[in-house]
């Protein structure tokens, strides 16, 4: 049977799903048409324990895109393959303010602000050690997976859809290559960024990812260590203050916890040493959050003084 505590987490989760299935805010993400598909109705809820346990309630096991949640898995990747002196080199830690596809850069470095917007993730994902283009999405896509613990798919779609609607993506590429931000070839870096973006994922497997970075980088389903303890600590600060985009400062001030957000809707929430939270639902409020997911984690910290403040 069940013991007390992961009766509480399930019926916590079950309790939100309930709650929240029904606010019918926002808008599906259309600029990538491929994502304007989606279900708007779709929920998904999961939490995953540092002890492996896994909870799901809803639509948990649905597949979507990956998009911007991969940012902090690949910079997690990045900072394992140069260490944080050279990562900082080509890519901000600081909090923009903007949106996600924000095309400032640093007047005096030319750097991007942080590796949570685009422009920051590009210089990420070309940052990670490779041979060859072929080489350096393989070594990507192999960390997704250690950090999901299973094999995981490209949505080949998406893909062909978000590099043939990619101009504002490119345009901020080029302008980084040339203030030396991004120093590989701008189309290879890009094509590697969108197939990064269009990974299969569900929220069963945000939850284990997430919960991997909780852990101090030890998937706790499949107990590979997948990255460095310290590498887990820089990613978790740098989504803390800037995983939600233009929404970070209120985003921490209430929920008071290290998250990322993408726009296919999914949403990662970390609760240090304790677990990781995955949620996902397409539409999205004005900053490009989910709607359901933002509601959702909210309460989940509310109920569980889940705040980073929060005197313990
Ligand atoms: N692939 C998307 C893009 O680059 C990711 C953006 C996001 O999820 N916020 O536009």
């Amino acid at each position: 049977g069940r013991t007390g505590a992961s009766e509480l987490i399930a019926d916590a989760l079950a309790a939100v799903h309930e709650r929240f299935r029904d606010l019918d805010e926002g808008d599906v993400a259309t600029y990538i048409p491929e994502l304007a598909t989606a279900d708007r109705s779709l929920f998904g809820v999961a939490l995953a324990g540092v002890t492996g346990s896994v909870y799901t309630a809803g639509d948990a096991d649905v597949p979507f895109t990956i998009q911007s949640l991969s940012k902090p898995f690949v910079f997690a990747l990045a900072l394992m393959d140069r260490g944080l002196a050279e990562v900082l080199e080509h890519v901000g830690a600081e909090p923009s303010g903007e949106g996600f596809s924000s095309i400032r850069l640093d007047p005096v470095t030319g750097r991007p602000p942080n590796p949570m917007v685009n422009a920051g993730a590009i210089v990420t994902t070309s940052l990670v050690r490779g041979a060859s283009e072929e080489e350096r999405f393989a070594r990507i896509l192999a960390v997704l997976e250690a950090f999901a613990g299973r094999p995981l798919d490209v949505d080949g779609r998406v893909y062909v859809s978000e590099s043939e609607t990619g101009d504002r993506n490119r345009a901020i590429a080029y302008l980084m290559h040339s203030t030396g931000a991004l120093t590989t070839d701008v189309e290879a870096t890009l094509d590697t960024y969108f197939r990064q973006c269009s990974v299969l994922v569900t929220t069963r497997d945000l939850a284990v990812m997430s919960a991997t970075l909780a852990n101090g980088g030890v998937n706790p389903v499949t107990g590979e260590q997948v990255v460095d303890e310290v590498v887990t600590e820089w990613v978790l600060a740098v989504m803390a203050t800037s995983g939600m985009y233009d929404y970070a400062g209120e985003w921490l001030l209430r929920a008071g916890m290290p998250a990322k957000s993408g726009v296919s809707g999914g949403l990662v929430s970390v609760g240090v040493g304790q677990f990781g939270l995955g949620l996902f639902s397409p539409p999205l409020d004005a900053r490009g959050n989910s709607v359901r997911s933002v509601a959702a984690a909210h309460e989940i910290s509310r109920q569980f003084h889940l705040h980073l403040m929060h005197r313990p």
